[in-house]
């Protein structure tokens, strides 16, 4: 963790250069992989940088912290082994409270928190949309936390958070904000009020499919973030530092790549509404989307890469259109270079809310004239 932004320098700027690497002794450009488990003691008897063991301090996980906070506009981040075990410290760093939940969430969390990661926590899940909802379900001096997620999967449901904020915040309720999709080229939940902000990393922020990590950063480390430092630190939920390292070179273009892949998939959309075997196209970037006023005053380079289509021809369509791209992947997970398809209601499993019908598309960097065309032969042939 280290001291953060440097408010002059724009989003691009910071994203390629990141902090610089202070302590290579070559003076490399480029920071070496701090592989050490354990740190030399002085004769007095001190740690002179006050790194100790790889359980808790690492050089190139410290720096790839940095360059998240500087990212986020905070002032500490701490990276984990996954996005679920990012998540999983808040829930866990809390005294069992009343916790909101979006009804639509990563499912993945929402599982977990059902089951083994309720942790004594009563929980409400509402439409996180509907501030009015959010306001109903707060109770003033009970409600600990309220968890966004925004856009959320698969519907890309778009939460207002500065409104969530001021909600939760009167109520004395703390907001954490999955801005996993979102990323911090078109959305900085903390300058909108949320406290803590969440990333799996897998996705954008590392934004090559080779990386499983996860995040969290705040602007004000009070004592739930040394309580979250703690439970990282004991429970052991570290990044290994060739993974920091990986995660910090994918992090120099993740500001030409969020932009590039939100030009895609905007121009993917309009296409794709037109077509006629598409009965809807979620994308918080089309006018009828329930999500795009706030959407277009809370993202500000563009809407995302990610968007779903549902099929007039029900989910044998669906995944017939799957079946019939060439150049689309189909797989899970999403935000690298690939572009990915994945019918979700299957991996969701039979008690999932995502509509059967539905395909959701991870747009990538290849160019969107040869990704329209592969979509477009695949529903040609549909039945
Ligand atoms: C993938 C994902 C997670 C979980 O992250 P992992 O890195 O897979 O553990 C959490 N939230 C969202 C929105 C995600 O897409």
């Amino acid at each position: 963790m280290n001291d953060g932004p440097d408010e002059l320098l724009s989003p691009r700027t910071l994203a390629a250069r990141g902090p610089r690497f202070q302590e290579s002794p070559t003076r490399a450009l480029t920071p070496p992989i701090d592989v050490a488990t354990t740190y030399i003691r002085d004769a007095d008897n001190g740690y002179p940088m006050g790194r100790v063991y790889g359980r808790s301090d690492n050089a190139s996980v410290q720096h790839a912290e940095a360059q998240i906070a500087a990212l986020e506009n905070a002032r500490s981040a701490m990276l984990f082994n996954s996005g679920m075990a990012a998540a999983a410290a808040v829930f866990m760093a809390l005294d069992p409270t009343h916790v909101v939940v979006p009804t639509l969430m990563f499912r993945g969390l929402q599982r977990w928190l059902r089951g083994i990661g309720r942790h004594g926590h009563e929980l409400t899940a509402i439409d996180m949309a509907d501030t009015g909802a959010v306001r109903q379900a707060i109770r003033p001096g009970r409600t600990g936390l309220v968890w966004i997620e925004t856009p959320s999967n698969p519907l890309w449901t778009i939460t207002d958070i500065a409104a969530v904020a001021a909600c939760a915040h009167d109520a004395g309720a703390l907001v954490c904000a999955d801005s996993t999709v979102a990323t911090p080229v078109l959305t900085r939940p903390l300058d909108l009020g949320a406290d803590i902000v969440m990333h799996s990393a897998t996705k954008y922020l590392n934004g090559h499919s080779d990386v499983v990590a996860g995040v969290l950063a705040v602007r004000r480390p009070g004592a739930l973030w040394s309580r979250i430092q703690e439970f990282r630190s004991q429970q052991g939920a570290v990044i290994g530092p060739f993974d920091a390292w990986l995660l910090a070179r994918g992090l120099k273009t993740l500001d030409l790549r969020v932009r590039e892949q939100s030009r895609s998939a905007a121009l993917l959309a309009a296409r794709l509404a037109a077509h006629p075997a598409i009965a809807t196209v979620l994308y918080p970037g089309l006018p009828d989307h329930p999500g795009h006023d706030v959407a277009r005053r809370q993202m500000a380079a563009g809407f995302g890469g990610m968007l779903s289509i549902r099929l007039r021809g029900g989910a044998a369509q669906a995944i017939g259109v799957a079946a019939r791209v060439a150049l689309w992947e189909r797989a899970t997970s999403f935000g690298g270079v690939e572009s990915l398809i994945e019918h979700r209601a299957s991996i969701e499993g039979a008690d999932s809310p995502c509509p059967d019908d539905l395909l959701r598309l991870s747009v990538g960097l290849e160019d969107p004239g040869d990704l329209l065309r592969d979509l477009m032969q695949a529903l040609e042939a549909a039945p």
